[in-house]
C-alpha cells in the first residue's frame, strides 16, 4: 500500500497538530503533503522542517517573507493569501484533505477539494452548517467520501458501518455540557473568557471551546449531522453526558441502539478518518469501566443555554438561517474572546441577527456568501466593533 498523502488545512490548530502526531506515529501509512496556517508562522516553519511537505500556505501575507526565507534551503513551496488556499486545494498531489480550518474560512478550500474529487476528513463543521446542501450535493456528484472527524459524527459514522441497508430511526448526539453545566443565567452573566476556556474533558481551539460552553457547538453539530447522514431534523436528539465516554449513538427501526465509546481523545476520530476503512493500533489511554463511578445522561437545559434553541430553529427552518446563525456566532464569540461582550450577549447577538437578515429558502453559493457578510456586519454593529 502506498502512503496516503494528506493535505492538512489548518495544520497549526488543535486538530492539525494532533493530526501531525498521528502522521508521525504512522510513517509507513501517511505523509504530510500540504500544510496551511493563518498566523502562526513559527509553528508552520517548524512543521515544514520536520514533515517536509510539498507545499505550505501562510494565510497572513505579512508573514510570507519570513516563512519563505526560513524554508529557502528546502524544497518546500511557499504560498500566501486567501486565494492560495483554494489554489493549494486544487493541487493534484494529495490523496486526502483534512479540513481543520476553523469557521467559515474553511468553506472555500474544502469545496474546491470536493470539486476536485478528493476525499475529505472533515473537522471544519462550519462548512456543513453554512452550505451543507451544496457541499453534500457536490460530494455525491463527484463520489467523494466525506468522513467526519468531529467525535460525535465519527461515532455515528462508525455505528453505521455495515448498516447501509438499515434506515436510521434517530441519532443521539452526546454533549459534555461544558464547564457551566448546571449553572443558571444569574451565574453566567458574570462569566469571563478565561473561565469559559476551561473545558472539563477536551482541549481544543478557542472558538470551539467557547461554543462548547454556550452549547452552540452542539447546535452546529445537529446541523452538521443533518447533512452528513441525510436526516430529518426530528431524527436528531441531544443528550448531556458529562463523562464524554459515549461519543454518540444511533437508534435503528427495531429500537436497537449502537454507541461508539472511547476516551475523550481527538486522535482517535482523526486517525479513524485518515485510515478509513482500516483501524490502526495506537497506545492511547483505554476506557476502564471498573474505574468509572458515574456514567450519566440528562436533558439539556435549553432555557438557560438558549443557543441550542436558536440552532434548533435554524436546523428546522433551513435555507440561509444556519449560515446566519454561524456568522453571527463567529462575530459574537470573537467579541467575547476579546472581552467586548458578556457570555449571555453571545446569544442575544445571534438571536437579533437571525431576526434581521432576510430569509432565503433556497440559497445558492453566492447567497450564502452574501448572507454571511450581511450577518457579520449586523452582528458587528450590535457590538460596535
Ligand atoms: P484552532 O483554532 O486550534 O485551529 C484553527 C486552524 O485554522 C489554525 O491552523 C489556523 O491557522 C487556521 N485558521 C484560522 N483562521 C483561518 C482563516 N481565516 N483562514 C485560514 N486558516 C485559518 O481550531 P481547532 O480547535 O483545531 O478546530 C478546527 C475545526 O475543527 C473547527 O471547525 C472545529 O469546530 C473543529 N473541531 C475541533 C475539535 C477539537 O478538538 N479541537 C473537535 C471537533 C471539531
Ligand atoms: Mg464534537
Amino acid at each position: 500500500m502506498s502512503k496516503k498523502r494528506i493535505a492538512i488545512f489548518g495544520s497549526t490548530g488543535s486538530i492539525g497538530t494532533q493530526a501531525l502526531d498521528v502522521i508521525e506515529s504512522n510513517p509507513g501509512l501517511f505523509e504530510a503533503e500540504i500544510l496551511t496556517a493563518q498566523n502562526n508562522d513559527t509553528l508552520l516553519i517548524q512543521q515544514a522542517l520536520k514533515f517536509k511537505p510539498n507545499a505550505v500556505v501562510i494565510g497572513d501575507e505579512a508573514k510570507y517573507e519570513k516563512v519563505k526565507s526560513a524554508l529557502s534551503s528546502t524544497d518546500v513551496k511557499v504560498f500566501t493569501g486567501e486565494k492560495a488556499l483554494e489554489e493549494a486545494a486544487d493541487f493534484d498531489t494529495y490523496d486526502m484533505m483534512l479540513a481543520a480550518i476553523v469557521g467559515f474560512a474553511g468553506l472555500k478550500p474544502t469545496l474546491k477539494a470536493v470539486e476536485k474529487g478528493k476525499p475529505i476528513a472533515l473537522a471544519n463543521k462550519e462548512t456543513l452548517v453554512v452550505a451543507g446542501d451544496i457541499v453534500m450535493q457536490m460530494a455525491l456528484q463527484k463520489r467523494v467520501p466525506i468522513i467526519p472527524v468531529d467525535s460525535e459524527h465519527s461515532a455515528i459514522f462508525q455505528c453505521l458501518v455495515g448498516e447501509s441497508r438499515n434506515p436510521i430511526e434517530k441519532i443521539i448526539l452526546t454533549a459534555s455540557g461544558g464547564p457551566f453545566l448546571g449553572k443558571k443565567p444569574n451565574y453566567l452573566v458574570n462569566v469571563k473568557r478565561d473561565h469559559a476556556l476551561q473545558h472539563p474533558n477536551w482541549k481544543m481551539g478557542a472558538k470551539i471551546t467557547i461554543d462548547s460552553a454556550t452549547l452552540m457547538n452542539k447546535g452546529l453539530e445537529m446541523i452538521e449531522a443533518k447533512w452528513l447522514f441525510n436526516l430529518h431534523p426530528e431524527q436528531i436528539q441531544v443528550i448531556i453526558h458529562p463523562q464524554s465516554i459515549v461519543h454518540s449513538m444511533v437508534q435503528f427501526q427495531d429500537g436497537s441502539i449502537k454507541a461508539q465509546m472511547g476516551m475523550p481523545d481527538m486522535k482517535l476520530p482523526i486517525q479513524y478518518a485518515l485510515a478509513f476503512p482500516h483501524r490502526i493500533p495506537n497506545e492511547s489511554q483505554r476506557v476502564d469501566f471498573r474505574r468509572i463511578n458515574i456514567f450519566g445522561f440528562e436533558e439539556p437545559d435549553t432555557k438557560t443555554f438558549r443557543n441550542l434553541t436558536l440552532a434548533t430553529r435554524a436546523l428546522f427552518k433551513g435555507g440561509n438561517l444556519p449560515c446566519v446563525l454561524n456568522a453571527s456566532n463567529e462575530i459574537a464569540v470573537w467579541a467575547f474572546l476579546h472581552n467586548r461582550i458578556g457570555f449571555l450577549d453571545i446569544t442575544a447577538v445571534v438571536e437579533q441577527t437571525m431576526e434581521y437578515v432576510t430569509y432565503i429558502e433556497k440559497p445558492n453559493l453566492e447567497d450564502y456568501f452574501e448572507s454571511d457578510g450581511e450577518a457579520r456586519n449586523f452582528a458587528a454593529s450590535l457590538i460596535k466593533i
